[in-house]
């Protein structure tokens, strides 16, 4: 079974704790909307971190809303650029990677750099249709001219508020080439439908 499924190719970013925009960049700093994301009222906005690891440091766009703990997300190929090892998760945990996030207003530290999992977003009507679950992992094939490659473990996240996307970083869509809108196939075998 096939299914086309819009891939989304996400650039290294940062999610803020509010604290930790108020430190940042000031309280109540208002910030603006530059671009508007496909999931949880998710933009991007105008404000900027840079991450600092022992290697160097680079920039990091917000994206609003604040959530509960800070989380940057990079790719491996950022991560090396500031010489941090980061684990392969889907939130934060215990072992992200120690970092320094820093701007005109001061520094801080935190242990909050991961490299996100590649992952499907889905409504729950969408999984139905799809026959996928939570925390399923599928596997997607990407076509660009640069040839085909299937993702295996692509993990299942399903909420009311989802749009139907999957999601890769850089790294994963430089790999597979893709350089503007793009779809991928979702394949199920009969396995992963009976199961
Ligand atoms: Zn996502």
């Amino acid at each position: 079974m096939k299914k086309e499924i819009e891939i989304e190719v996400s650039a290294r970013h940062i999610h803020l704790s509010k604290d930790d925009y108020n430190f940042l960049f000031g309280a109540e700093t208002p910030f603006k909307e530059i671009k508007e994301l496909s999931q949880r009222k998710e933009f991007a906005t105008d404000k900027i971190v840079t991450i600092v690891g022992p290697k160097g440091e680079i920039p990091a766009r917000f994206l609003s809303p604040f959530r509960q703990e800070t989380q940057t997300e990079f790719s491996l190929t950022d991560c090396y650029q500031i010489g941090v090892i980061a684990p392969y998760e889907t939130e934060i945990i215990d072992g992200c990677a120690d970092i320094i996030l820093k701007t005109s207003n001061g520094e801080i530290h935190r242990c909050a750099m991961m490299i996100a999992k590649r992952h499907l977003h889905a409504s729950p009507t969408d999984a139905a249709e799809l026959k996928i679950k939570e925390n399923q992992k599928v596997e997607i094939a990407v076509e660009t001219p640069r040839g085909k490659i299937v993702f295996d473990d692509v993990n299942v996240k399903i909420d009311k508020n989802f749009q139907l996307r999957v999601h890769l970083d850089t790294d994963e869509g430089n790999a597979a080439g893709i350089t503007d809108k793009c779809f991928g196939s979702l394949i199920l075998d009969e396995n992963d439908i009976n199961n």
